[in-house]
């Protein structure tokens, strides 16, 4: 630890570092920063650097507003989007209460938690994450596509290409390895997969790579979304989640002779993710627009099941190679990009935990395409719909000990009091469409 505090303290110095950015996030998955003079560095990693919670979603009550951060020396980075100015750094934080405690709050926390929990068996969670997002160009002020392109296609010369290279290039320079990443199926859609890695590094590094994003796309006069559904007429885009456990070097998904060479461990482990699912799917798809993805088909899984080959269910079973335990994994589709990956991988991991200690029982593998089957073949089948909107995932929510349980009383309870007042507000809205519908008819 100390060590790595003074390489940070070096590089600082090397590389006449004029800023440094705290970074820690909110319990709605906002990015925060604070900049702080290298002066100031050394104490950021001792006694912490003071910041008023307040006004931080979720961070704190009113009543005990100050809080500290203090600075994960690992993750120092040089920000590749200000080297050509003053050099600034970065550094994600943990947040403690004055007393000296872990935050309950902080969302780094909730997960760390988690992690330990997972320790406790012996086991490490890796993540690994597709990241979809659409690239907007202004029309006349209005947001559009910025390009016509589709699944897999080349954009010559077009935006989208250069805008992916520039991005992987840059996710490159602060130590995030990227797997592969292509224009996804809806104009001006992209997908980037980061390598896997331990759930706390992937959730730091979506942080990152959703700033790294917006600030590419502002270098070249585009926006860049991970709005869940921003167009009705455009898939939605997801962040499917490929999530495997390890004991020590083995992975504890892999076991050579059986099914999709899943193990006992990985099939409890699913079992648990779906029965757990409709309890927090309110986090994974925090947002009102996060249903319209869920319910408007375009692969995007609105049913609880599993399949190998099936794009239509929740959980799907790569085929890991032979000899090559290490990829051995289960995908987890349900996710969206605008969800907060500390909350949620939190979650994640305590639902298949649950799985495992309780020995659920997996279901029948889905072998049929899920939306084509009529509701009553779904029900016969026993594919339970996901909650249908943010309202019905949060009355799924509220009754859920394992969601209040995993993100503590304090995360648990201003979410649901955050959420259900977007749904407040959003049922409170006359929209367009009812108006056209109905104006005329009346
Ligand atoms: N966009 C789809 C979703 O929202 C995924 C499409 C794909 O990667 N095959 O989940
Ligand atoms: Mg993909
Ligand atoms: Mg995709
Ligand atoms: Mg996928």
């Amino acid at each position: 630890m100390n060590k790595q505090r003074d390489a940070v303290l070096r590089t600082i110095e090397e590389k006449d570092v004029r800023f440094v950015r705290l970074w820690f996030t909110d319990v709605v998955g906002c990015l925060k920063s604070i900049a702080i003079a290298p002066a100031e560095v050394e104490g950021a990693f001792t006694e912490g650097f003071g910041i008023d919670g307040s006004a931080i979603e979720g961070l704190t009550r009113t009543q005990e507003s100050d809080v500290i951060a203090k600075a994960d020396p690992s993750t120092f980075q040089l920000l590749p989007w200000r080297r050509d100015q003053d050099h600034t750094g970065r550094m994600f934080c943990d947040i403690y209460t004055p007393d000296g405690q872990p935050a309950a709050a902080d969302p780094r926390n909730v997960l760390k938690r988690q992690l330990a929990k997972a320790a406790d068996h012996g086991f490490t969670f890796y993540t690994h994450p597709e990241i979809e997002f659409y690239l907007l160009r202004n029309v006349d002020g209005q947001l559009q596509p910025a390009d016509r392109a589709g699944y897999y296609d080349n954009v010559s010369g077009g935006t989208a290409h250069d805008f992916r290279r520039e991005s992987v290039r840059m996710l490159e320079q602060l130590g995030i390895s990227v797997e592969f990443s292509h224009h996804e199926a809806g104009p001006g859609q992209n997908e980037i997969d980061l390598r896997y890695a331990d759930a706390l590094t992937t959730a730091d590094n979506i942080m990152t790579f959703r700033t790294v994003v917006k600030e590419v796309a502002i270098g070249q006069g585009v926006h860049a979304t991970f709005m869940p559904k921003p167009f009705a007429e455009h898939p939605g885009s997801g962040m499917h989640t490929h999530l495997s456990l390890f004991e020590g070097e083995s992975n504890a998904f892999y076991e050579a002779g059986s099914q999709y060479r899943l193990s006992k461990t990985g099939r409890q482990f699913m079992a648990g993710i779906l029965h757990h699912a409709p309890e927090f799917t309110a986090v994974t798809n925090q947002f009102v627009n996060s249903y319209k993805r869920v319910w408007a088909g375009d692969e995007a899984p609105s049913h609880i099941a599993w399949g190998h080959l099936n794009r239509s269910a929740l959980i799907r079973v790569p085929l890991s190679k032979p000899g090559k335990a290490q990829s051995a994994r289960i995908e987890y589709r349900g996710l969206d990009s605008g969800a907060n990956p500390y909350l949620s991988y939190a979650l994640l991991l305590a639902a298949g935990l649950k799985g495992i200690e309780e020995d659920y029982e997996l279901p029948e593998e889905a072998v049929d395409d899920i939306p084509m089957l009529t509701r009553l073949e779904r029900k016969a089948m026993g594919f339970t719909p996901l909650p249908e909107s943010l309202d019905r995932a949060l009355r799924n929510m509220e009754e859920s000990e394992l969601v209040a349980e995993t993100l503590g009383e304090q995360v648990f309870q201003f979410f649901l009091r955050n959420k259900r007042d977007d749904w407040q507000q959003y049922r409170a809205q006359v929209t367009p469409w009812e108006f056209d519908a109905t104006l005329n008819l009346l």
